[in-house]
């Protein structure tokens, strides 16, 4: 058993999802162990422990009523004394019993997961057998719920790690770094011929420096989150949308070409225009609700029209925003001229 336990060990350790550190874990113990009746919980916030996983004969996840919240009852109870609790047969556990639990169960272990002396969720298996656990399961499972813990925790750090690592913190958009990562992946498919072509638009707001001047650089934010927001609506799985800088914003958009970039391009241009964005005034005495215009100029480059070079496309496109766009007006949609 210690040998076995150890093995899934290892192999949660090794792996960085959740999703598939749970699959493992409950695959193995219904191996391991006499299992009719398995519940996985998690904790929230320190308050409350949601129902993640469940299996009961071979089906899994049967629970599919809301997620179950529990403070009380057996979980509850092995939550807080961060201990575990083995029951023998069904009048041991119904005393202690608060919510849900089958009708034919009788055996059951209630395990504390337990990192860093904090309870991180509770794990419960049962069997419709009387007496079927004995001690050594239960240390067994203590053992076992401590590697699902860290392993998990492993996971999520990992998981929140690398989300903020490729998001910008205010929009939640991809970030630069991203975006030019796709893009060196971009020229890759293009010189495979899995991609035919790929179109990269540069979008600047005009003139967003009167924005933070009149209403404060606050509000200037909550205005760059809306549109980031319906920059993403638009762009939708279109491409891929990042911020790029301060009030710029770009979008890779792959096997399309420049005549369907410039119309797409004009069509957010125009959507941009006809929006109202809606903040409160940061400067005003009173809390006050503004609307403001936007309008946007946008650069539009295409690979391999204008470029067969991962490193211009970008800066091809810049000139166009520029030369094409800013220059001439704003407002308006401008494409790369060599
Ligand atoms: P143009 O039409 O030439 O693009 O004018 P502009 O004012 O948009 O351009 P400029 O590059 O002169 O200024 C960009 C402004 O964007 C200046 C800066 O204060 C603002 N900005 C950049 N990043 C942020 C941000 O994260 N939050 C806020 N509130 N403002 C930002
Ligand atoms: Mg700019
Ligand atoms: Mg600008």
């Amino acid at each position: 058993y210690l040998q076995r336990a150890a093995e899934l060990g290892h192999q949660l350790t090794e792996r960085l999802q959740a999703n598939e550190i749970l699959n493992i874990f409950i695959e193995k113990l219904i191996d391991l162990f006499p299992i009719d009746y398995l519940y996985v919980f998690d904790n929230k916030n320190n308050e409350k422990l949601e129902l993640i996983r469940s299996y009961e004969k071979g089906v899994e996840d049967p629970v599919s009523l809301d997620p179950i919240v529990v403070t009380e009852g057996i979980i509850g109870k092995a939550w807080k004394l961060r201990k575990p609790l083995l029951y023998k047969t069904k009048v041991e556990w119904l005393k202690d019993n608060k919510v849900y639990f089958p009708f034919d169960m009788e055996s059951g272990i209630c395990v504390p997961m337990v990192k860093s002396n904090e309870a991180t969720g509770v794990l419960f298996i049962g069997s419709e057998k009387k007496r079927i656990y004995e001690k050594y399961h239960v240390m067994i499972l203590d053992i076992l719920c401590s590697y699902l813990a860290v392993a998990l925790d492993n996971a999520r750090h990992y998981e929140e790690t690398k989300y903020a690592s490729e998001r910008d913190s205010l929009t939640n958009l991809y970030n630069a770094r991203v975006f030019t990562n796709r893009i060196e992946e971009a020229f890759r498919y293009l010189q495979t011929g899995e991609w035919r072509t790929v179109s990269l638009l540069i979008v600047d707001i005009d003139h967003f420096k009167k924005v933070n001047d009149t209403y404060g650089h606050q509000s200037g934010d909550a205005v760059l989150i809306q549109v980031a927001k319906f920059l993403e609506e638009m762009v939708g799985d279109r491409g891929l949308l990042a911020r790029y800088g301060g009030e710029e914003f770009v979008v890779l958009l792959p096997n399309m070409d420049k005549n369907e970039a410039r119309d797409f391009g004009e069509w957010i241009r125009r959507r941009i225009e006809d929006e109202q964005f809606v903040i409160y005034n940061d400067l005003a005495d009173e809390r006050q609700e503004v609307t403001v215009y936007l309008t946007v100029s946008i650069g539009l480059a295409n690979a391999p029209d204008d470029t067969d070079e991962e490193m211009s496309l970008i800066r091809c496109a810049d000139r166009a925003l520029y030369l094409g766009a800013k220059q001439v007006g704003r407002n308006r949609v401008a494409e790369y001229v060599k």
